[in-house]
């Protein structure tokens, strides 16, 4: 099978990326969540693909207020997650759990747990294709905020996601690059490799073109949140014996 085809496009709602994924032999297109029915459509209208299925990653807003109406128009399959807290997300046919796979336009669909930010977050990971869709899980150089976990939570999530091979590419839901950026040259000031992204990533906001996606290769050599075992991060917080998990948590207290 070739590599399925990936559409990713912004909508408004807090510099919020949607993401369609189609193969040209099937026929099938999926989007990664949907926060906004008409931003979809549109999307879809555009590409000329027909909506087979829906993959939802979390229950917040910005990712399931349109779910159910694109789901009624394009008379898709919505999979998402089989944990339900305070906000169960309506409109789902198959619920996931860590470890599951399914089968998508012929290709294996894996799914990582990754609770934290919320107990219900998973991502979709396509090893065939090397690519994995995380939601809020990880962002450029962040990672998202514990709203409904722990620090500790998103650590352990991190490390399923720090596992996967270094090429795979990483789809993460907004465009928080920039900010992320100045964050992390403050816990990190003498990593060339993040001076260096810091530059490019610059370059391409001011051309209004997206940071999003990005490799896990570049997110180990920059991103702090998965690099609590670097001496310089530990040297600069002054943390140099401590656990990984106290380091990391101390990062992602810093960032707020
Ligand atoms: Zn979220």
């Amino acid at each position: 099978m070739s590599a399925l085809e990936i559409h990713q496009f912004p909508f408004v709602w807090d510099d919020n990326y949607g993401v369609l994924i189609h193969s040209a032999e099937t026929g099938e297109t999926t989007c990664i969540d949907c926060g906004d029915a008409k931003a979809y459509q549109q999307a879809l209208d555009d590409k000329g693909w027909n909506l087979t299925h829906i993959f939802i990653t979390h229950h917040h807003a910005d990712h399931t207020t349109g779910v159910l109406e694109l789901k009624e128009k394009n008379n898709a399959t919505v999979i998402g997650p089989d944990y339900l807290g305070a906000n169960p997300i309506k409109g789902i046919d198959q619920r996931m759990k860590d470890g599951d796979t399914f089968q998508f336009a012929g290709k294996e669909i894996q799914v990582i747990y990754t609770p934290g930010h919320t107990m219900d977050l998973i991502c979709y990971y396509i090893p065939e294709d090397a690519v994995i869709f995380v939601g809020d899980t990880l962002f450029a150089m962040g990672c998202g905020k514990h709203f409904e976990g722990t620090p500790q939570m998103i650590w352990e999530s991190l490390k399923k996601i720090h596992a996967l091979p270094p090429e795979t590419l990483i789809y993460c839901s907004h465009e928080y690059t920039q900010e992320n950026a100045e964050f992390a040259i403050q816990i990190d000031p003498n990593n060339e490799a993040l001076k260096a992204r810091m530059v490019e990533i610059d370059q391409k906001r001011s051309a209004d073109l997206p940071t999003v996606p990005f490799t896990l290769a570049t997110e180990l050599a920059t991103n702090p949140f998965l690099r609590a075992n670097d001496s310089g991060i530990r040297q600069q917080l002054g943390m140099e014996d401590a656990p990984e998990v106290d380091v990391f948590t101390e990062i992602r207290i810093k960032r707020g």
